[in-house]
């Protein structure tokens, strides 16, 4: 081995002997409540496909139709020609659906964070991050070399301190709307109103409300009833949406601001038109079908009944993300193992991407789970917890 890469080799080896080495298991067809993965049929509870769209019928013919119309390449960036009237009409259609003046189309939802941070601040302005942030939004304020502040999870108080004692010209709070791994709402009203009162502007990350919140799954700010000059809402189009991309709604002063300034904006070839179209065609259905985000409500309801007699604890939570927290690592993972070893996938979360000591399971719902995989779910996890006591049947 060339020295070159012996230092990779080395630092793989380490991730191998802590159990940290990631590895990829490969899908064959459609994403859904079950999922063929490296030629072995699973039930699903791994995917952020909320509404059950990825594969929607409807919203495939409206991709394929736009594919005849436009092409399959946007072939430039937006503001050169990659511009499309797909774009066009998703980026109104957005901005109406979410009760915002304009919104902006990006590739996806880390770029758009990571344009909308940098392209608001910089040097000398201040952000603050909730704890919990996702990793999009940390590497946007890393990269805006405005100062940063973290403060603890859903901490008004401490956030209030913060605020009072800055003195930056612009300042920059940033939260999930709902948190990716905990499935809890930050409290948007109350961070709203305390980013009025110090002139900050307020990044709602709703990569996980989006769709599924609100009436007609109009998203975190409109199941508060929030409305604010210094709300910047930031939504993606890949989970509940069901198909790829995300947008930044907002002023319609900042939202052409960020069409000059974002870098991830400009400086990337546009999505292809026909995923514009995509979306337009998986809005319509998210506004349409309440019985989606019904089924994930009922879904919700259920699992909490079921599993409340685990030595586990399901978090409490009204989004899909349901993660049960079982605390030590080799634990949850070997939990993952037990329920994949009967057919059924559930992501085990460990730290660093959780804090240590609150290794779980993050059993992600979608309306296309039917009762029976509710309760296949629930029995296998039940029988787990009795056979990991040592009295399985
Ligand atoms: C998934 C996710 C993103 C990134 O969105 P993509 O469109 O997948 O790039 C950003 N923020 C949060 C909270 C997310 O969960």
């Amino acid at each position: 081995m060339t020295s070159h890469h012996l230092h990779f080799h080395q630092s793989l080896s380490e991730l191998s002997a802590q159990s940290l080495r990631r590895t990829r298991r490969v899908v064959d067809g459609p994403q859904g409540p079950t999922l063929e993965a490296d030629g072995v049929k699973y039930l699903s509870f791994c995917s952020n496909d909320y509404l059950g769209l990825a594969s929607h019928p409807g919203i495939v013919d409206a991709t394929i139709s736009a594919a005849r119309r436009y092409g399959v390449g946007a072939a430039a960036s937006a503001l050169i020609s990659g511009h499309a009237q797909a774009h066009e009409t998703l980026e109104r259609e957005l901005a109406d659906f979410v009760g915002m003046p304009r919104a902006l189309y990006f590739s996806n939802g880390y770029m758009a964070n990571i344009g909308a941070i940098t392209a608001l601040v910089g040097a000398g302005d201040a952000i603050f991050l909730d704890r919990l942030s996702h990793a999009s939004l940390i590497d946007g304020a890393r990269l805006s070399r405005a100062e940063f502040s973290v403060y603890p999870h859903n901490d008004i108080a401490r956030l209030e301190h913060l605020l009072a004692k800055c003195r930056s010209p612009r300042k920059l709070v940033i939260t999930d709307a709902v948190f990716s791994m905990d499935g809890d709402i930050a409290p948007l009203a109350a961070l709203t109103a305390l980013c009025e009162r110090h002139g900050a502007w307020l990044l709602v990350d709703d990569a996980h409300g989006f769709g599924v919140l609100g009436p007609q799954g109009r998203g975190s700010l409109q199941h508060f009833g929030l409305q604010s000059d210094c709300l910047v809402y930031m939504g993606t189009l890949g989970k509940a949406a069901g198909v790829a991309g995300a947008f930044v709604a907002g002023h319609a002063d900042l939202v052409e601001w960020l069409m000059q300034r974002a870098r991830t904006y400009m400086f990337t070839t546009a999505n292809p038109a026909m995923m514009a179209s995509a979306v337009s065609a998986s809005l319509a259905i998210i506004g349409r079908d309440e019985w989606r985000r019904e089924r994930l409500r009922e879904g919700a309801a259920y699992l909490g009944q079921r599993l409340a007699p685990l030595p586990w604890k399901l978090l409490p939570s009204s989004t899909a993300i349901q993660p049960l927290i079982v605390g030590d690592n080799q634990k949850a993972r070997g939990l993952m193992g037990h329920l994949r070893s009967r057919g059924i996938w559930v992501p085990a979360i460990c730290p660093p991407t959780v804090p240590k000591g609150t290794a779980r399971l993050r059993i992600s719902l979608s309306a296309a789970h039917t009762n029976e995989h509710l309760e296949q779910l629930a029995d296998a996890l039940l029988y787990a917890a009795s056979a990991l006591a040592g009295d399985a049947p």
